[in-house]
């Protein structure tokens, strides 16, 4: 019985939010700083980043998958794009404080996902919180957040608020690499 080695115990998480929310942004600082930086791999439709974490309970290291932008195109449906979501142990859920129509998608991302991977976990994540003209309050967020069970921060990709926090509420919620 030969099995070919795994090429890594990398947990797939995906982010998905509105096109301008700061996803890229996000992926780009985790990709940085911090965290120690892997790969950055820009394919046809997809952008992949390892984090490797390592505060308690574990290690984890995860594939951050960004949607290079095809959202633009109209709304990201994991129908048209099985292969964006297929495996994903983790979702990042990413709207933008200053904009209430990303935070009305919120909704129809989670569909997305309780579509296609109704078992990973979510976090949610309100970014461009630094800038001063919130539309988004806080106990908003929150509340819809509870609604479906997911985590709630307040990023910025730009003063890097939250942003181990939110690889932390990922990883540490996640089951362990097979
Ligand atoms: P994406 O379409 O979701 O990937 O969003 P991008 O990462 O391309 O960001 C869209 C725009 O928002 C860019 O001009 C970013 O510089 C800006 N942006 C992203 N994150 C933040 C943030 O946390 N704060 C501020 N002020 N601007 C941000
Ligand atoms: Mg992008």
């Amino acid at each position: 019985d030969f099995l070919a080695p795994r090429a890594s115990s990398a947990q797939k998480v995906i982010l998905l939010g509105d096109l301008g929310v700061g996803k890229t942004s996000l992926r780009r600082r985790w990709a940085g700083g911090e965290f120690p930086f892997t790969a950055d791999v820009m394919e046809a439709d997809l952008a992949i980043v390892r984090v490797e974490l390592k505060p308690k309970p574990q290690d984890a290291t995860l594939t951050i998958f960004d949607t290079a932008g095809l959202e633009r195109w109209g709304r990201f449906r994991s129908a048209c794009h099985p292969g964006y979501f297929r495996r994903a142990a983790g979702v990042f859920v990413v709207f933008d404080v200053t904009c209430r129509q990303s935070f009305q998608h919120v909704q129809h991302w989670m569909y997305e996902v309780d579509s296609a991977v109704p078992f990973c976990h979510r976090v949610l994540l309100g970014n461009k919180a630094d800038l001063q003209n919130h539309v988004v309050s806080e106990e908003e967020a929150q509340e819809l957040a509870e609604a479906y069970g997911m985590t709630y921060l307040a990023t910025s990709a730009k003063s890097e608020r939250n942003l181990s926090e939110a690889l932390y509420a990922m990883a540490c919620r996640l089951p362990a690499p097979e």
